[in-house]
């Protein structure tokens, strides 16, 4: 691949009535993201089904697109299976001081990290990148890090770092070239300080709850004041060539309620804003969700917003 990314990240019942590989390629994009869902958490190859098997790889392969997976991988990093023998291995909740089994995990237990290390290793065997990227990430839900004494002098981004750092030292051992991501996403959108990212740790900035209604650079929006001040802090520690963009602008799942087919945010002037933006900053990874942009929702909406995003991702990462 060139040094840049422009890309769009699909769920699998995206594909229902398009295709999204032809799609791409014929839009000039150049990287194609499979996302498992999101959701506190879930087992990602129940959720991802024949997109997880090498017959889809080699198809996306064939058509010339990179390939790669973003995961929220918390339930295959962690098995429950270890909860009944080893509960001490997973997140202890703020209040009532338990340990719980549906999030996150005790990043302080040199064991959890051992866990943590082997299940992203196997992971990343069966679900290689044609990038090298590896997105594979904690649960899909804010405030679920570990409150025990050992954990407890982290941020939530600390503890997310700590988790990427030891992917990132397991994903070599199975592709030398492994990159990894920290996500930068509701509570870990802070930049990390205590604990510092290893060289093969690349950032993700996903701004899910900036306004749509201003670019990410108007400082008229205090959503988007809030997540200017977060990316350029990111930017200082990991460096603009480690930096990923996720954004939202064709994610329909956004405003939307489950089942419906709403709008995704999508507004021409603004995304070219923000993306005039994003790579005056010298960032090169720029992509978008496309959840929910099905056959139904082009057949409704067509594929306008997808085209106009195609357009001016490809004006400014040529
Ligand atoms: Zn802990």
């Amino acid at each position: 691949m060139g040094n840049f990314k422009k890309g769009i990240v699909a769920v699998p019942d995206d594909f229902k009535g398009v295709d999204w590989i032809g799609k791409a390629k014929s839009a000039g994009l150049n990287t194609l993201g499979i996302h498992s869902g999101g959701g506190a958490a879930h087992d990602i190859f129940v959720n991802l089904g024949e997109y997880a098997s090498t017959e889809f790889q080699q198809r996306v392969a064939a058509s010339g697109l990179e390939l790669e997976y973003e995961l929220h991988a918390s339930k295959n990093l962690m098995p429950e299976k270890w909860f009944d023998t080893h509960p001490e291995y997973f997140q202890q909740t703020q209040r009532s001081m338990e340990r719980v089994k549906d999030f996150n995990w005790c990043v302080s237990n040199p064991d959890t990290l051992k866990i943590i290390g082997n299940s992203a290793a196997d992971i990343i065997r069966r679900l290689p990148s044609s990038t090298h990227d590896y997105f594979l990430w904690a649960c899909d839900a804010p405030g679920q890090w570990c409150h025990c004494r050992g954990c407890t002098p982290y941020t939530f981004s600390e503890q997310a770092l700590i988790s990427a750092n030891t992917i990132a030292d397991a994903a070599v051992t199975v592709d030398p070239q492994a990159k990894v991501c920290y996500l930068a996403y509701l509570d870990t959108l802070e930049t990390p300080r205590l604990v510092r990212p290893r060289p093969n740790v690349i950032c993700e900035y996903a701004p899910y709850r900036r306004s749509y209604e201003y670019a990410i650079c108007d400082s008229r929006s205090g959503a988007n004041r809030q997540h200017l001040k977060y990316l350029i802090e990111l930017l200082e520690l990991f460096g603009a060539e480690k930096m990923h963009i996720l954004e939202y602008w064709l994610d329909g799942s956004l405003y939307g309620k489950p089942g419906d087919l709403h709008k995704s945010p999508f507004n021409k002037k603004i995304a070219e804003e923000d993306i005039r933006f994003y790579t005056s900053l010298g960032i090169k990874n720029i992509t978008t969700f496309i959840v929910r942009m099905d056959g139904a929702y082009l057949e409704k909406y067509s594929d306008r917003e997808f085209q106009d995003y195609a357009e001016v991702v490809n004006k400014y990462l040529g």
